[in-house]
Formats: structure tokens, sequence, C-alpha cells
């Protein structure tokens, strides 16, 4: 299949730029992201970039001053960077200590391939 097909059927191959800052690659054991700045790992394409990002939580006055004037102030801005080059791949407004919420969860190529090859 070539690069056109690829990108017109919405499969998920190398080269692939997701973003900003993320990209797909290739590695021994499959498809991972990784950063297109320094080529900082995620992982698998198939797990949420956070999962390799490291973050931070600021007050949501430190993203605007007008946040400063809610009455909430169990909320937070939590920021997410690459390890290797601190390039912000993501942001949420949470309130304190909430789960981290996945951005994506991409589809591996063969669950695409098998479902492809009957059509
Ligand atoms: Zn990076």
């Amino acid at each position: 299949m070539d690069e056109q097909s690829k990108r017109a059927s919405g499969w998920i191959y190398p080269g692939l730029r997701i973003g900003e800052a993320l990209e797909v690659a290739e590695q021994e054991g499959g498809l991972v992201l990784i950063c297109n700045r320094c080529g900082h790992v995620y992982g698998p394409v198939s797990r949420d970039p956070k999962q390799g990002a490291v973050y931070r939580e600021v007050p949501l006055a430190e993203v605007n001053p007008l946040n400063a004037l809610s009455p909430r102030d169990d909320m937070v801005c939590r920021q997410y960077f690459c390890p290797g080059c601190a390039v912000m791949i993501s942001t949420n407004v949470h309130r304190r200590g909430d789960p981290h919420l996945p951005d994506m969860e991409l589809a591996p190529p063969e669950a695409n391939e098998s479902s492809s090859a009957a059509g």
C-alpha cells in the first residue's frame, strides 16, 4: 500500500504526525508514539502518550489571572510535557487529585488490517 493510500484509509503508519509534537514511529516490537522534536518514546501507539510524559499541576490563576475570581479553589490545570525536551503535549483542567484522563488510545494497525482485508 502506498503512502497516499495509507493516509486515505486512516491507517496508523510511521511518520504520521499527531498534533504539534507527537509522531508515530516504528521500533522493534511495533509502532510507538515519539516526540517529534527530541525522539523521546512515549510508548506503544495503543497507550495514551500522557502515560509516558511528565506533568505538573498549577493553579488556574497561573494560566489566566481572571481565574482568580472563581469561587472554586479545588481546580488545577494539569500540564503534560515531554521528559526529553519539555515541549508541552497536553493540558487538562481537573479537580485536584482526579485521575488522569486519556487523550487518545490508537488502535494498532493489525486491527485495521484484519478489518480492511475483508472489504
Ligand atoms: Zn521531546
